[in-house]
């Protein structure tokens, strides 16, 4: 702990974004950074609570917070820098884009705001690359053994590192034309800008880590080239199957999936070459955003910024309450009602929506009809009942179904594989091995769709299984 009584006497300073009326005309990151003076009170913040449940609890890679800020506030950036990557691969990627579960944990949250976490661990990352801290890490001896990831996201990536830093010759495979999985694709720039993936990269590939990118694995190469080339392969595809809307009209051309939406601007920022006719652009279109979660907020932000005119997001769950549910008491992740920097730069936001049926002309959608619904509980479970008499329609000329994903991609290398599922439809492990003993799984491949932090820790512990099973 670096100061007794620090929580008594500063409060929380909140990152502040630039200026609305800047960022929506461009792609670059929308926050900024604290001064280090800032960042040294929000530091002396943390107490000696005894047992941090932002560590324990709420950290699912287990972040060594205390420590960090206590480093932090007696000026030791270095050693807070290493502490932070002795168990998170990629702090700036999580120090950008994690929705801070240790911060709902944070024991000052009882009766207080919480310590500032997230953005502490992205000062501190930031500074270790500014200073030349973060250098490649080579292993003290080669193994000889080889193992190939299959899907370059944060699960992948981390499952790589780890796996070359112990040694092993490592090989990511990659379908998409560049690494990074939703890191590149799917989170916006805004959120999150490529040279920060870029940059972590090239540590990677300095560390041994062979990227193999535009390689669709069950279609370009066989599995059974995979048997033969490797001693052991972890699936890290993620959960792909995207959660469709089965209504009236559904077949219409400007209607698409969040994905496609968003990886066609995230290709274009990047300069990709991308074919003219999978651009999918907001400009003066009404859009509706289907999905009130953190896809859809991409969605809504990237929408701003293409110059829509009209944006809408309409939620089918009710409005979470403002502040913590009895269901969800502290340390849990509560659902509350949350305001993204998306959401602050214009929506119209609707919960208790109900899509019921798109209408158009020829190939075209123009309207959406849907109506209220009303939730009550049974004894097993929430059903949804629509009220009487709330129909509405809307004017849409682009819709945007960013409703979640159900589970792993089960076609192709799934299938092929052999592979057992579970209940949910992802690939079954027993720690992280699947029903064909040479293949490991890990990400959301295995969880269903997650959040980054998750993948990572899933992708390190996938290494440390993989490790023990080589031997
Ligand atoms: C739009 C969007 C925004 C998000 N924003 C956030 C956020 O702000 N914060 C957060 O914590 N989480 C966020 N998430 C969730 C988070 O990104 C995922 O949980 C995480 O990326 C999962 O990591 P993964 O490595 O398991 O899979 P992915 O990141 O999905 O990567 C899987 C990779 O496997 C590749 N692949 C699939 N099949 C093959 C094959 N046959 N051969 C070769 N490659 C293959 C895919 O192309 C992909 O690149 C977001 C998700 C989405 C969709
Ligand atoms: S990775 Fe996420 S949960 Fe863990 S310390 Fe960082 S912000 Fe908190």
């Amino acid at each position: 702990m670096g100061e007794s009584k620090g929580f008594l006497q500063y409060g929380r300073r909140q990152v502040r974004h630039r200026p609305i009326n800047q960022r929506i005309h461009d792609f670059n990151e929308t926050d900024l950074a604290l001064s280090p003076d800032e960042i040294r009170t929000q530091a002396a913040r943390c107490m000696d609570c005894g047992i941090p449940f932002c560590h324990g609890m709420g950290c699912p890679l287990k972040n060594r917070i205390p420590d960090f800020n206590e480093l932090i506030y007696k000026g030791r950036w270095q050693q807070a820098c290493n502490v932070l990557h002795s168990t998170n691969n990629f702090p700036e990627v999580t120090g950008r884009v994690c929705p801070a579960p240790c911060e709902t944990a944070c024991t000052l949250a009882v009766n207080d705001e919480p310590v500032l976490i997230r953005h502490i661990e992205f000062q501190i990352v930031e500074r270790g690359f500014e200073e030349g801290w973060i250098r490649p890490l080579l292993p003290a001896h080669k193994t000889g053994k080889c193992v190939a990831l299959i899907g370059s996201g944060p699960a992948g990536l981390a499952a790589a590192q780890q796996l070359a830093r112990a040694g092993h010759n490592v090989t990511v495979f990659e379908k998409d034309e560049k690494i990074g999985g939703i890191l590149r694709y799917g989170i916006p720039d805004f959120k999150l800008e490529k040279s920060i993936l870029d940059r972590r990269l090239e540590q990677l590939a300095a560390e041994g880590v062979d990227f193999q990118a535009g390689v669709n694995v069950g279609e370009d190469i066989s599995t059974r080239y995979l048997r033969r080339m490797f001693d052991c392969i972890c699936l890290t595809v993620g959960a792909g199957q995207p959660r469709d809307l089965a209504v009236q009209g559904r077949g219409y051309e400007n209607i698409v999936f969040a994905m496609d939406f968003l990886t066609a601007q995230n290709k274009v920022c990047s300069g990709e070459p991308i074919n003219e006719s999978k651009i999918i652009t907001a400009k003066d279109k009404t859009v509706i955003v289907i999905g009130g979660g953190d896809t859809g907020s991409d969605c809504v932000g990237t929408a701003r910024r293409q110059g829509a005119s009209q944006i809408y997001q309409f939620e089918i769950l009710p409005k979470p309450p403002d502040s913590r549910p009895p269901d969800t008491p502290w340390p849990m992740w509560p659902r509350i009602m949350r305001t993204s920097s998306s959401h602050e730069e214009g929506c119209n936001r609707r919960w208790s929506i109900m899509t019921k049926r798109f209408l158009g002309a020829e190939t075209r959608l123009t309207q959406l009809e849907g109506c209220e619904v009303k939730w009550h509980k049974t004894a097993d479970s929430w059903k949804l009942k629509e009220i009487p008499e709330s129909e509405f329609s809307c004017q849409a000329d682009l819709v945007i179904l960013a409703m979640g994903f159900l589970h792993v991609a089960q076609d192709g290398l799934v299938r092929n594989l052999e592979l057992k599922l579970d209940d949910s439809g992802n690939v079954a492990v027993d720690n992280f091995q699947t029903s064909q003993p040479w293949v490991f799984a890990a990400g959301d491949t295995v969880s269903g769709a997650s959040l980054v932090v998750s993948a990572i820790n899933s992708g390190r512990q996938a290494a440390a299984a993989i490790d023990k099973w080589l031997f």
